[in-house]
């Protein structure tokens, strides 16, 4: 019986050895097996690992576009500023007229004292001029008295008539200060008694239209012109020259304007008189547009084509522009402008 006992008990451990065989060994086949399911699981991997890649590439893109995007802002700012240094001096001289007109309220104020004061002192030597004496030039403001011309931009109650006396007032005082003999055909404070012009004109033998004379004092452009004949007559001057402001509906027009008639006795020495002007002006004025503008006698102004002597009539701006305007009432531009129209002058009777 313990034999029996003994036998039975070495079958159980025998049993239970090879029971725990069985289970390590059935663990290691059941790997096989599901090494098919884990090949197919490693296939599921791969588009993890696919993803991993693309997380991978991620990170690998993000370097590239940030390296793209960042050359990419750095041509930008380089052609940011280049417009915005182009675009910069664009303004500024756009800018720079305008607050000019915002000038000329102040400068409205300047030029009343200056040409009120100064026609006063003038209209005595002008008219105490003794006949015979050679003088050099003969200035002539456009307008005047009843005749105002142009306002414009000019200012409030100024007009064309005050701009031209005043810059003839400095014209002389500048061509005096130089040498030269200056006859102005009005003050714009007294002008030349009608009568004595015709009798001066019949005196000196100078053909004029009677009806033609306004017999009103108002001293028209025509009235002006046989005067500036009879002081031609009279003193011999070498150039005659009319002061004039400009005007048109275009407020951007700028520019200083040349005329001379092509069609009477003078022509070939008034041509000559408006090139030395327009160079003149041209050399002072290198930015300004300056025009020598020949007008044949239809068209020509009355001063240069009634008149017996080398003539020419300027414009010396446009009162419709807000910085030529400015300009015009500029006390320190009127004194450097008559400079120049000096030295136009001054080349015509040295040529
Ligand atoms: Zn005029």
């Amino acid at each position: 019986m313990k034999k029996l006992m003994k036998k039975r008990s070495i079958q159980l451990f025998i049993m239970i050895m090879a029971g725990m065989l069985l289970v390590s060994c059935g663990k290691n086949s059941g790997s096989s097996e599901k090494s098919g399911d884990t090949s197919t699981e490693s296939v599921m991997f791969e588009p993890t690992s696919e993803a991993t890649e693309t997380s991978t590439p991620e990170p690998t893109d993000t370097p590239i576009p940030t390296s793209t995007e960042t050359p990419t802002p750095t041509p930008e700012p380089t052609d940011t500023p280049t417009p915005t240094i182009t675009e910069t001096p664009t303004p500024e001289p756009t800018d720079s007229p305008t607050p000019e007109p915002t000038e000329t309220p102040e400068a409205t104020a300047t030029p009343k004292p200056t040409a009120t004061p100064k026609p006063t002192n003038t209209p005595v030597p002008q008219i105490t001029v003794k006949p015979g004496e050679k003088y050099d030039f003969c200035i002539d403001p456009g307008h005047g008295f009843a005749d105002p011309g142009t306002q414009g931009l000019l200012g409030k109650g100024i007009y064309e008539r005050d701009v031209t006396v005043a810059m003839a007032m400095l014209l002389k005082a500048e061509l005096e200060s130089r040498g030269y003999k200056v006859l102005l055909t009005h003050d714009g404070v007294n002008q030349p008694n009608e009568d004595d012009i015709m009798k001066q004109a019949d005196e000196v033998g100078l053909e004029y239209d009677k009806s033609r004379f306004t017999k009103n004092k108002v001293f028209y452009a025509y009235e002006r012109t046989i005067w500036s004949n009879v002081l031609y007559r009279q003193h011999a001057y070498d150039a005659f020259i009319s002061l004039h402001v400009n005007y048109v509906k275009n407020a951007s027009v700028t520019g200083y304007h040349v005329y001379y008639c092509t069609e009477n006795d003078c022509t070939a020495k008034s041509k000559v008189l408006a090139t030395k002007m327009t160079e003149a002006l041209k050399a002072s004025y290198p930015k300004k547009t300056v025009k020598l503008i020949p007008k044949n006698y239809a068209d020509a102004y009355q001063v240069t084509k009634y008149s017996i002597m080398p003539s020419i009539l300027l414009e010396m701006g446009f009162a419709s522009n807000a910085g030529e305007a400015a300009d015009l009432m500029n006390e320190e531009w009127r004194k450097e402008y008559v400079k120049a129209i000096a030295d136009g002058l001054i080349a015509y009777k040295n040529s």
